[in-house]
């Protein structure tokens, strides 16, 4: 099963740890983390979403003592990040290649090249004049979610631990929804995981777009304040848009756990639940990987035949679980795109 993914911390990783040889890291394979290229390939993971993403500098400092004598300059970072999925591709000898419609995606597909998609994870250091997002849209990014776990001059990340609600303070700022319609304009996909309730209703009256969720799960089922009520999920349904499936053991278990002894059956009942509410064109995966911790059951990318297997004895057939790994991406993308 080929599989199109809407959410990964690659370009992270490859920032942090193999800053001087990127490319090569990722073809020839890395010891950290769930993605590399080999086993990608042996996955069926043919294309995603992969997230330019910034942490705190504390956070960066925490990973690698490599950055400890630079100074924090996130909109630097944020290009050099670019920088790292251009070289995968220029270096990919045919084998990937940077995407930005959903035609040059099938194009991909059809020929066995991974289609890479580029996405900014939090806009903390884009301006509010919309003028860094304009020069993100010419380089090549199609998607934006203006918000991590924090706050930033557009509006109010989802922070807070298990349990708790999604409603955890104020929604977008005048910037933030100036930004909304700056998306809108470019006709990039706007990403409403990470935004707490209040941002994700002024987003859900706002957007022209789908709305998406790139990375998250059903709230119901796991009371993470990340995950999404099922009013959210009929929001979501209702602007045509989609839920991607996030792996993470937190984003996943009732018992709020973080351990990794997670079965598959846990990735199955969100699947259940956000088709039950939502219906069969909304639903689809966003991996998170390189970003949490997943279950034991699936591990790295190279587990994903056993997330479809899981699904086949589940009742799933054939058609839907196509659906769920591609067809429901290339339909919202589609849709937001053109
Ligand atoms: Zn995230």
């Amino acid at each position: 099963m080929l599989t199109f993914d809407g959410h990964n911390d690659l370009l992270l990783n490859l920032w942090l740890h193999h800053r001087d040889a990127p490319a090569a890291a990722f073809f020839n394979g890395i010891e950290r983390g769930h993605l590399d290229f080999p086993r990608m390939q042996q996955g069926g993971f043919a294309g995603g979403l992969f997230a330019i993403f910034v942490p705190p500098q504390h956070y960066i400092a925490s990973m690698t003592p490599h950055y400890a004598d630079h100074p924090y300059q996130p909109l630097e970072i944020m290009w050099q990040q670019l920088d790292i999925l251009q070289q995968i591709a220029d270096a990919s000898a045919g084998r990937a290649k940077i995407c930005r419609s959903t035609a040059e995606i099938a194009a991909c597909r059809e020929q066995g090249v991974l289609a890479l998609v580029a996405h900014i994870e939090g806009a903390d250091a884009l301006d509010a004049e919309g003028e860094a997002l304009a020069a993100f849209y010419h380089a090549g990014v199609r998607s934006v979610g203006p918000f991590w776990n924090l706050p930033n001059r557009f509006g109010t990340g989802v922070s807070g631990n298990f349990p708790a609600s999604p409603d955890t303070g104020p929604g977008l700022t005048a910037a933030g929804k100036a930004f909304i319609q700056q998306v809108n304009a470019l006709k990039m996909m706007v990403d409403v995981s990470h935004m707490n309730e209040k941002a994700f209703w002024d987003t859900a009256r706002l957007s022209s777009a789908p709305l998406v969720a790139s990375h998250s799960n059903a709230h119901a089922l796991c009371a993470q304040p990340r995950n999404l009520t099922d009013a959210q999920l009929a929001a979501i349904r209702a602007s045509d848009g989609l839920v991607g499936i996030n792996f993470g053991n937190a984003f996943l278990r009732a018992d709020g756990k973080r351990t990794s002894d997670t079965s598959l059956a846990e990735i199955v009942k969100h699947c259940d639940h956000l088709l039950t509410t939502m219906g069969a064109d909304h639903v689809a995966f966003g991996s998170d990987f390189d970003g949490i911790s997943t279950p034991d059951a699936l591990g790295d990318v190279s587990g994903l035949p056993r997330l479809f297997d899981a699904l086949r004895d589940a009742g799933y057939d054939q058609a839907l679980s196509e659906k769920l790994a591609w067809g429901n991406w290339q339909r919202v993308l589609h849709l937001t795109w053109h």
